[in-house]
């Protein structure tokens, strides 16, 4: 079983990459944000709880996270291989998913990073405006997001690097070129 982590700001193609990463690999496709939308559009408690959190472009706490994401994976142990896609976003969160890992007799065999400048980032969710509605792709929500980016969940990067586990990948260009690029990762390991 192989785990995949593909890391990015908001916007960087995680999601488009993720649909063909699935497609071609059969992957169980855990993006927290999908989750966390899951849980507010039907009103649940955990929704009720990071509404107004996750409106406002901040991050939800790491123990609400953790402890969503951990049930996640309970409720799929048969899966082949994770893709996280928006998870980890803190250090603590890496650390929890190794622990997770670890205790399935598993790992996280490759973490994607997909590299993205802060410019192409906006000029990308400007034009998803125009097509999805997401509350928090507002402009002011939108800054919220790239600010809790550049200041929190950038300390990802440092803490795979430093394990030697990071792979890093030019975001910017056709998607058929990154995917390419990200499977080539994938395949020489
Ligand atoms: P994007 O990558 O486009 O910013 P996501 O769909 O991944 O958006 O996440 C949307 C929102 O969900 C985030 O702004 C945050 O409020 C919440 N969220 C998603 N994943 C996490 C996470 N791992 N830790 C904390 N909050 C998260």
């Amino acid at each position: 079983m192989k785990n995949l982590v593909l890391f990015g700001p908001p916007g960087a193609g995680k999601g488009t990459q993720s649909e063909k990463l699935i497609q071609k690999y059969g992957f169980v496709h855990i993006s927290t944000g999908d989750l966390f939308r899951w849980h507010t559009k039907n009103d649940t408690p955990l929704g009720k709880k990071v509404k107004e959190i996750m409106n406002s472009g901040a991050l939800v706490p790491d123990e609400i996270t953790i402890a969503m994401l951990k049930e996640e994976l309970d409720k799929n142990p048969q899966a082949k291989g994770f893709l996280f896609d928006g998870f980890p976003r803190t250090v603590p969160q890496a650390e929890a998913l190794d622990h997770f890992m670890k205790e399935n007799n598993s790992a996280i065999h490759f973490i994607v990073a997909l590299d993205v400048t802060e410019e192409e980032v906006r000029t990308r969710i400007a034009k998803r405006r125009t097509t999805e509605n997401r509350v928090d792709d507002e402009e002011e929500k939108l800054n919220k997001r790239i600010t809790e980016y550049f200041t929190k969940t950038v300390h990802v990067l440092p803490f795979y690097d430093k394990q030697g586990r990071l792979n890093t990948v030019h975001g910017i260009g056709a998607v058929e070129t990154i995917f390419e690029d990200i499977c080539k990762v994938l395949d020489k390991n």
